[in-house]
């Protein structure tokens, strides 16, 4: 190689160099992608979303949110072995501070709804058995019979000793539990140092701080189709819950019968299609979206608004939408392709 060109060559580089280093210093190399995990609780997926946190401490946050909501599934299922099952069998019990504290504002929810939220109505959840079938609606006898074992008035709770006496009826915390479990897992996310997540359990989510400086983004499912989405919304931070009659239902000569239970008539509640509440933690989210369902679009609206700072959507059976004037303040909607607003 010649002298020149041996030059030339060096200037090349150099300003091959030079280029390459201003322009890393004009754009900063792009943060890592969020961290995702999840895992199947609540008869549902729960995935943990984490945004700027090295892959090491996001995948220890991640455990520490998944924890409380495993022991939340543990206990407070219905089914057999867990302590709200052995609560329900003994029909007095001493236990743990998180059921007792759960059972507490589910009693809550119901005096504050008139008992359209009602956390006592687990007989006539396992007589209609919308899960398990045999997905007939049972006699209007057996119903009325039912409805003697229900009743929020009939739970008493000593908060010395943590006890729930239940006497006849079942505590049935499907409606509020799940809620209790994201606030939970958000409190643990917090306490591990992390800032930016979304958990999300089935639709059903808690979020907090952006991600990597853009604000997250959900979807509400649209109820009358499993995969479009009604919204794509830019929440504040907070929890939005969704309840429905298009989650867990079964038809019968026409009627659809869904998993809501209006505690007055022993039905399952009718008229409302899909309410999703934003609040600011997700237990009184879900016990609201489940209320709303029950006490329909109008009475539903209403008692979320005299409940701040707390905001809510429903689709009225009839495929109408309306909201709380605060809703689009608190969930602005993001432009989307997937956009359809008649469910
Ligand atoms: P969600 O999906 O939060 O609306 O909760 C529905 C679940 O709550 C049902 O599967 C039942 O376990 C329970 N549930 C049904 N009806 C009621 C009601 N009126 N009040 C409280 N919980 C209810
Ligand atoms: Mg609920």
């Amino acid at each position: 190689m010649t002298k020149a060109l041996a030059a030339a060559l060096a200037l090349a580089l150099a300003v091959a160099a030079f280029i390459f280093i201003g322009r890393k210093a004009d754009t900063p190399p792009p943060p890592p992608p969020p961290y995702v995990e999840t895992r199947w609780l609540f008869g549902t997926q729960v995935t943990v979303t984490l945004a700027g946190l090295s892959p090491e401490a996001a995948k220890n946050a991640s455990a520490k949110a998944f924890a409380p909501m495993e022991a939340v599934d543990g206990a407070f299922a219905r089914r057999a072995g867990t302590l709200l099952d052995a609560l329900n069998r003994a029909g007095s019990l001493a236990v743990s501070p998180e059921l007792f504290g759960v059972a507490k504002r589910a009693l809550f929810w119901a005096g504050e709804t008139g008992g359209a939220f009602d956390p006592t109505v687990g007989a006539l959840v396992d007589l209609w058995a919308v899960e398990s079938g045999p997905h007939k609606p049972p006699e209007r006898q057996e119903i009325e019979k039912t409805l003697g074992r229900t009743g929020w008035r009939k739970v008493s709770l000593d908060e010395g000793s943590l006890r729930i006496e239940t006497g006849a009826t079942l505590l049935e915390l499907g409606g509020i539990a799940k809620g209790f479990a994201l606030d939970e897992a958000a409190a643990a996310l917090k306490a591990s140092g992390a800032r930016d997540f979304i958990v999300d359990a089935g639709g059903d989510l808690v979020l907090s701080g952006s991600k990597n400086g853009s604000p997250w983004r959900v979807g509400v499912r649209d109820p009358r189709s499993g995969t479009a989405l009604s919204r794509v919304l830019f929440p504040a931070s907070g929890a939005i819950v969704t309840s429905g009659d298009y989650e867990r239902f079964f038809e019968w000569e026409g009627v659809s019968y869904s998993h809501i239970i209006d505690p007055a008539t022993g039905f399952p509640a009718q008229g409302v299609r899909s309410a999703t509440v934003w609040a600011e933690n997700a237990m009184d989210a879900d016990a609201l979206a489940t209320a709303v369902c029950v006490l329909g679009a109008e009475k539903g609206l209403a008692l979320v608004a005299a409940h701040p700072p707390s905001e809510a959507y429903v689709i009225y059976a009839s495929g109408v939408s309306r909201e709380t004037p605060g809703f689009a303040k608190v969930a602005p909607e993001a432009a989307s392709p997937h956009y359809s607003r008649t469910p």
